[in-house]
């Protein structure tokens, strides 16, 4: 049944950050039919209509996850990386269960949902079973099969083979994609990494992996090769297909070149890289490339949030520090980088924005609270946003024209069960 959505604004979720005041949304099978001017609309007189108070803004798309780490929130605090690793995360990690995981990603997209993403990029264990939680939830994912040398993983050779199978095992109906996701250059050996760069491209597959995330992770293969990270994957064959690199913080001129050559897109993480002391990232000098880019939490084990319209506020006042200039990053390009760039920098034309012919995924943010106010002008509304606006001020969101939340509470699962599963998952994790 066709749905007419009216609200205060739409936020469009394009580059010039359009608002479109007193706007309709029309919505059918899943898909966006018709966006505008409320007096402009076209006849819908068999269409269920809803009148949403707030403004409706596209769902957000987050470029870099690892949501099943909420299984590890706020653990290990205050550690140096290097202990953080050792003492905290891996001895969990090694007893993490296909249940764990499954569990934990429910929670978890139940909680960006609530928070207003509707799509994430996915790098964890388990692959199939975060597909599972999504699918639970009624979020999208763009699920990566990991690939990592690790004890009790299969061999590399064989990791790919999985991988490969479940990319066509995804189903047809856009919640879940898979794809390919290497840890590192510094992790995962080059040959490997050319491998599943040759079979993503093949199959138009997204390959995702961490790149230049601190300043001395590619010093042993700066060491081994006199490249830098950038410039070693491009000469192992390992760019040019649909690539995706997470954090990318120290960056020279010559390895932006590069992204701007071989159409890399970057998962931009200012909250990660800021509690992890990674660096800023040179968001300013990526977008004046041409370099697509896209906002990302990083897992919660290290943001540790999983609310991006709240991490909007730390791209734009990292970017104004970094250039000591106020303009460095508008309120419009902010919210552009969390929803139609994240959906170009992953790859998916189908998300992102509230124009006709995209699916049908709808935040609908409560401006009936002080911080929207005032506004003087439609776009006030972005400045709100970003400056003063965070998940908790979503109210409600469709995924594919279905209502996932309504009035802050998740239509589709528990919250409150999930929340005590994963307690009691992450108690005995912590215990060894
Ligand atoms: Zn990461």
């Amino acid at each position: 049944m066709p749905h007419r959505f009216t609200a205060r604004a739409v936020v469009v979720g394009d580059r010039a950050g359009t608002v479109v005041p007193d706007a309709v949304v029309d919505v059918d099978d899943g898909l966006i039919r018709w966006v505008g001017p409320a007096a402009d609309a076209p006849p819908a007189d068999d269409a269920e209509v809803t009148a949403l108070p707030g403004l409706l803004m596209p769902g957000l798309v987050n470029t870099h996850s690892h949501a099943p780490m909420v299984l590890f929130r706020g653990q290990g605090e205050g550690l140096p990386l290097d202990r953080w690793l050792r003492e905290v995360m891996w001895p969990r990690e090694a007893r993490l269960t296909a249940d764990d995981v499954e569990v934990a990603m429910t929670a978890a997209s139940a909680e960006m949902l609530r928070n207003g993403v509707t799509t994430s990029v996915e790098m964890y264990f388990h692959p199939d079973r975060i597909a599972a939680a999504v699918r639970a939830t009624g979020a999208r994912a763009l699920v990566m099969a990991t690939l990592i040398p690790m004890p009790g993983m299969p061999p590399l050779e064989q990791q790919l083979a999985d991988a490969l199978t479940l990319f066509r095992s995804a189903p047809d109906d856009g919640s879940v994609e898979y794809g390919i996701g290497p840890h590192a250059a510094y992790t995962v050996p080059l040959p490997v990494l050319r491998e599943a760069a040759v079979l993503t491209r093949e199959h138009g597959m997204l390959l995702h992996l961490h790149v230049a995330e601190t300043a001395t992770e590619g010093a042993d293969l700066l060491a081994t090769h006199g490249l830098s990270v950038p410039a070693l994957l491009a000469a192992h064959d390992v760019l040019g297909g649909r690539v995706l690199a997470a954090h990318c913080v120290h960056m020279d001129d010559g390895d932006l070149a590069l992204w701007q050559e071989y159409d890399v897109a970057v998962a931009h993480c200012p909250a990660s890289n800021a509690k992890l002391a990674s660096g800023i990232a040179r968001l300013r000098d990526m977008l004046d490339r041409g370099i697509r880019v896209g906002m990302g939490t990083d897992g919660p084990a290290s943001n540790d949030g999983l609310d991006l319209l709240a991490d909007l506020r730390l791209a734009a006042s990292f970017a104004r520090l970094a250039g000591r200039d106020a303009t460095a990053l508008t309120a419009a390009e902010a919210v552009w980088l969390a929803t139609g760039a994240a959906a170009d920098a992953v790859g998916r034309p189908d998300l992102g924005q509230l124009t006709a012919g995209r699916r049908a995924d709808l935040v609908h943010v409560d401006t009936r609270d002080l911080v929207f106010e005032p506004v003087g002008d439609p776009a006030d509304l972005l400045a709100h946003l970003v400056w003063s606006g965070a998940g908790r001020h979503v109210r409600d969101v469709w995924v594919g024209g279905r209502q996932v939340v309504r009035d802050g509470r998740s239509t589709t699962v528990d919250v409150d069960d999930l929340r005590q599963d994963v307690a009691r998952r992450a108690a005995r994790l912590a215990e060894g």
